[in-house]
């Protein structure tokens, strides 16, 4: 797996928001990869209005929502995102892009994103006949990538979050609708989980994953579960993206990565490159010393865990 990235995604101007074009600094010495136009893609999942409303407050530099910010430029990242995705899964690859995508709804931004680029590109695989899990252990809820995929079975939708945080959903008995019963898989995590809950949450639904048989695994790359991020009071370390990029490679053929969120600007790269060096078979290049979670974080957890596996209990064999 290999990285890909454009200094496009600089031209996404939103000053000292969280969420600004500092966070792809560490990855400003990659070569500029080429992407294809996506914007005939963008209907894939988003109206036509929503599109053209997205458009239009680039333009004007309008804020789309409480928590984001558009500038003049940002329509063509944020298509460009949809592009480098695309090609990110026809190469098996990583794209380091901004904006994340993974809050946008089909008809509404939120949380920092404006085109939901890893529900396009399943969306476009679906299309094409394939199944796809799509893998979300951003700190936050992909919570517009699930509402797009509530009611199919041809997608997968696995998502590791704080609860309760931002958007505020995602708890275990959102599991789906109609013939996407049972195709949501919500793991709501209590703030201060370190790694053992985190990688706990991951070995317990790996098999139903395995079971589901993607052709396809798009990971919705998030690094904001990690200790030191600014926005969650998740405590995963590095070591534990470097578990998880070994445990994909060792499962599926077909991976890839797009980056969602992760705003401390030196813990996230790191954790990327910590992740791609699990992925691909290399020794560890910043290691961290595991966290544990407290007793009471566990019983919360334990609890939640046990209310899940009944939910999906008639869907999948645990
Ligand atoms: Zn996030």
């Amino acid at each position: 797996m290999e990285l890909l990235y454009n200094n496009i995604f600089l031209e996404h101007e939103t000053g000292s928001h969280p969420e600004n074009k500092k966070r792809l600094d560490a990855f400003k010495h990659l070569p500029n990869t080429h992407y294809p136009n996506a914007k005939e893609w963008l209907s894939l999942v988003h109206t036509e209005t929503y599109i053209q409303q997205v458009e239009k407050a680039c333009a004007d530099g309008k804020w789309l929502d409480m928590d984001t910010i558009t500038s003049a430029h940002s329509f063509l990242a944020a298509t460009a995102g949809v592009g480098l995705a695309m090609r990110a899964m026809e190469e098996k690859a990583f794209a380091i892009m901004r904006p994340p995508g993974h809050h946008a709804y089909p008809d509404k931004a939120s949380g920092f994103c404006l085109f939901n680029s890893v529900a396009i590109v399943a969306q476009y695989l679906v299309n094409d006949g394939k199944k796809v899990l799509i893998f979300d252990f951003d700190g936050h809820l992909g919570d517009g990538t699930e509402a797009i995929f509530y009611n199919t079975d041809k997608v997968l939708f696995w998502s590791l979050h704080q609860y309760p945080a931002f958007p505020g959903n995602g708890y275990v008995n959102e599991i789906g609708t109609g013939a996407g019963k049972g195709y949501s898989i919500n793991i709501p995590l209590p703030s201060g989980s370190g790694d053992d809950i985190f990688l706990k949450a991951i070995q317990e639904f790996m098999p139903i994953a395995e079971q589901f048989k993607p052709d396809v695994v798009a990971v919705s790359a998030g690094f904001d579960a990690h200790l030191y991020d600014i926005l969650l009071g998740l405590r995963v370390t590095g070591s534990t993206y470097y578990k998880i990029g070994a445990m994909l490679k060792e499962r599926f053929d077909h991976v890839f990565a797009i980056l969602e969120g992760g705003y401390n600007l030196e813990y996230m790269p790191k954790s990327v490159h910590n992740f791609l060096a699990g992925f691909n078979g290399r020794p560890i290049p910043f290691e961290e010393v595991p966290t544990t979670s407290g007793w009471k974080v566990w019983e919360g957890f334990d609890m939640d865990l046990q209310a899940l596996f009944s939910q999906l209990a008639p869907y999948w064999k645990l």
